[in-house]
């Protein structure tokens, strides 16, 4: 039987009728979702528990495995104050122009044979010049024979450009907006928030698939946190990314401490309660964040898909053992990939 706490001054926050909101269908206010950020510490392992009730219900046993690969790498026009590969920091990325396609093949392959189902393109970069946008339609073609889903993040894409990338078979568009709205300007001055909302409106509109979350422990609050939560929501988005902050040196946060496994956790938590029926993914810094000995963790805390190999600037772990943990956890990959925004699974398709 799980116990209640008090939230919101008056109102006890009981995990049992916190789950069954969840699972109803209908969103949960903006007091509930405060009450899941006020749980305390301590107890973390009981909002765990009840985030993978969420989740178990939503997505069943299956478990979304993607990757990535850094297609054009380092020289940003942008200063996001996390980032290795902005130009206006002294970061260590690596440096290149967009990869030949027989290297993104390799990377992509290596990713299916570990189990993704999924593989995205990521540039750096706001927008991306007409020649190395005809290279990522190229890309598209070769990830999608390799019998993965071709994903991208590629920085703002148009309208004309987003049609392109669906035409060509494309399938996620990937723009996260990184926190909320209030946070942003103190992490990114080279561009508003708005035109990052805008981009990703408009592909939700053109009925792409879109993937959009953040990254935290950039010094964020708790109420940032449910401002980007209820952002996301309100955009219909049907993939969250949830990083976590490896301070990189020569970047503007190089000194900011690495997420407690607590915080980590119930930050999971917060965004499934706030999109139960949305793919909540671990990402980037779950490595630092939950350590070697809780990297089970992954596979029970409400997450629906972890990506696996290498991130952006940083190397990750061997997907065998994700692939291990998650079969440990009872869990299979999902090969038919998240649902479209807006569309809810049914029962009987659980
Ligand atoms: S997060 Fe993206 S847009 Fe921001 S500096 Fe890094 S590569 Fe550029």
């Amino acid at each position: 039987m799980c116990e209640s706490v008090r939230h919101g001054g008056d109102v006890p926050l009981d995990l049992e009728e916190l789950v069954a909101r969840a699972c109803s269908g209908e969103p949960l206010d903006a007091d509930w979702l405060r009450a899941v950020a006020a749980w305390p510490g301590e107890r973390v392992g009981e909002l765990a528990r009840a985030a993978e009730q969420v989740r178990a219900y939503w997505f069943g046993s299956s478990v979304g495995f993607c990757g990535i690969v850094n297609a054009r790498s380092g020289a940003c026009s942008e200063d996001c104050a996390f980032c290795a590969q902005s130009a206006h920091h002294h970061g260590d990325a690596p440096q290149h122009g967009f990869l030949p396609l027989q290297a993104i093949r390799e990377a992509a392959e290596r990713l299916r044979q570990a189990g993704a189902t999924r593989f995205s393109l990521v540039t750096s970069g706001k927008r991306l010049s007409d020649e190395d946008f005809a290279r990522l339609l190229d890309a598209v073609h070769v990830v999608s024979a390799l019998g993965l889903r071709a994903d991208c993040s590629p920085g703002i894409l148009d309208r004309a450009r987003l049609m392109a990338f669906r035409d060509a078979g494309g399938g996620a568009y990937h723009h996260n907006l990184e926190t909320g709205r209030s946070f942003f300007p103190r992490i990114c001055s080279t561009h508003a928030y708005a035109e990052d909302v805008r981009a990703v409106r408009e592909a939700v509109e053109l009925g792409l698939e879109v993937c959009s979350g953040g990254i935290f422990g950039l010094g964020e609050s708790w109420e940032d946190r449910l401002e980007l939560a209820l952002e996301l929501r309100e955009l219909g988005v049907c993939s969250v990314p949830i990083n976590f902050l490896h301070p990189v040196a020569g970047t503007p946060l190089e000194d900011r401490p690495v997420l407690t496994k607590g915080e980590a956790v119930k930050i999971v938590a917060l965004f499934r309660f706030a999109l139960p029926d949305r793919h909540v993914r671990l990402c980037g810094g779950r490595h630092d964040v939950l350590g070697p000995q809780d990297r089970g963790l992954a596979f029970k805390c409400g997450a629906s898909g972890v990506m696996i190999g290498d991130y952006l600037t940083l190397q990750g772990r061997d997907a065998e053992t994700d692939a291990a943990l998650a079969r440990r956890a009872g869990r299979v990959p999902d090969v038919a990939g998240p649902h479209v925004n807006g569309a809810m699974r049914t029962m009987e398709e659980l």
